[in-house]
């Protein structure tokens, strides 16, 4: 309250004429407060930056216990598929000795049906024997022509014997033959139960497989989505170091000017009854870097105009561009505070600087020059040199990508402005 009671003291002293040396003097209450709320708003927008950050953070977290998760259940189908191809191996080598098996049976089929063969020749020639003589009903000549008893007995033995041995042959044809069906019956199960068991196992593997694939495949986009976080957050991170170096440079800035309005005020005191000298800056024509303008704005770079302000097919263009061939300089649009001079993966070598003219705070970016000469936290003066024109980051072609904002830069560019007719361009 005071000080604006000075201010207008101030003011009636030179008139309505505020101008003092490119100094115009606004009222201190309201620009201060206009700041603040500049300032506000950019505290604001860090807080929110920082859980956004949080949030980034927490994603990435569960992303990481989610591929934990994955990788643990890989480590458990790994085992089981270990497993399966053991049995696999098993199965396979005992397959192997069924098979074996099976072709040792058909090796003793062939010998028991050799030995069948021949009993059957022996049977034969016997039942031959015994037909020549008439068959059965010679057994019973043969006892009817017994000399004596004891000759009787001796042939009845003989026929009971010849009886019996036939009995034997067909009896031990059989059990043979029992023997080997009940053997083939036998392999031929196991072998087939073994084909099954085989065959179960391999679907198993394949099951396992196909899940282990499925889970790489899981685990490749939990990887890709925890990158994407990463890469989320690295924006969120340099918009943060952004508005934080961006917060210190306006105070600096702010500052800046107060001492100028204070130093403009002593200087119309000292001069109030001479005419004032504007002072402009006449720098010599030259090439590389254009005349320092009177006023608050020069122009940032020689060359001419490549590309204006606004929509740029469906992309929004918030800057002008100024194109030259030569290797030109690039110079400070007003005086001010460097709050960022830096590489960017999108601007290149940029350069932030904060103004505060008249209480309102302007923000220019410089970008992708070839090499920047100020560094972040450096006071600039209106035409100091500050980098020389480039191609570096997302670039087509030399030029200066200069942008103005009326406030703080923000990711969004709400603050952007055409600077036509505010900073002298080509
Ligand atoms: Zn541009």
């Amino acid at each position: 309250m005071k000080k604006s009671v000075i201010t207008i003291a101030v003011a009636a002293t030179v008139g309505l004429g505020t101008i003092f040396g490119g100094v115009s003097i606004k009222t201190e209450a309201e620009s201060i407060s206009s700041l603040k709320g500049e300032q506000n708003k950019i505290h604001d927008k860090r807080s929110s930056i920082k859980s956004d950050i949080n949030q980034a953070n927490d994603k990435i977290n569960t992303l990481k216990d989610q591929q934990i998760d994955v990788k643990s259940e890989m480590k458990r189908l790994d085992f089981a598929i270990e497993d399966t191809i053991t049995k696999i191996d098993d199965k396979s080598e005992k397959i192997k000795e069924t098979k074996a098996e099976v072709a040792k049976l058909q090796a003793e089929t062939k010998v028991i049906i050799e030995r069948i063969k021949k009993r059957n020749v022996l049977l034969k020639e016997r039942a031959r024997t015994y037909q020549e003589n008439g068959g059965m009903v010679n057994y019973l000549d043969v006892l009817m022509g017994s000399t004596s008893f004891s000759d009787f007995i001796d042939r009845a033995n003989a026929v009971a014997t010849i009886v019996q041995a036939d009995q034997e042959i067909i009896k031990q044809h059989e059990a043979d033959k029992e023997e080997l069906a009940q053997k083939q019956a036998k392999v031929e199960k196991d072998l087939s139960s073994l084909q099954t068991m085989l065959a179960d196992l391999k679907n198993m593997n394949q099951q396992l497989n196909q899940q282990k694939k499925e889970k790489d495949k899981l685990l490749a986009s939990l990887k890709d989505q925890e990158e994407e976080a990463h890469e989320g957050m690295m924006e969120l991170q340099e918009e943060e170091q952004l508005l934080a170096a961006q917060e210190a440079a306006i105070q600096k800035a702010i500052q800046m000017e107060k001492e100028a309005q204070a130093r403009a005020a002593e200087e119309a005191k000292r001069r109030s009854t001479t005419s004032s000298n504007n002072g402009n800056n006449s720098g010599s024509q030259s090439n590389s870097t254009p005349n320092v303008s009177s006023g608050y704005w020069t122009q940032p770079a020689a060359g001419y105009l490549s590309s204006g302000f606004g929509g740029r097919g469906s992309e929004m263009h918030y800057g002008v561009d100024i194109a030259n061939g030569n290797k030109v300089a690039i110079v400070a649009a007003a005086s001010g505070v460097v709050s960022r001079s830096y590489y960017s993966s999108t601007y290149g070598n940029c350069i932030f600087v904060s103004h505060s003219i008249n209480g309102q705070v302007y923000t220019t970016v410089y970008a992708h020059m070839t090499s920047r000469s100020v560094g972040s936290g450096a006071s600039v003066k209106k035409g100091q040199k500050i980098g020389i024109m480039g191609n570096t980051g997302a670039s087509h072609g030399q030029h200066l990508h200069f942008e103005l904002h009326k406030g703080p830069w923000t990711m969004d560019k709400r603050y952007a402005i055409n600077p036509v007719g505010i900073v002298p361009l080509p």
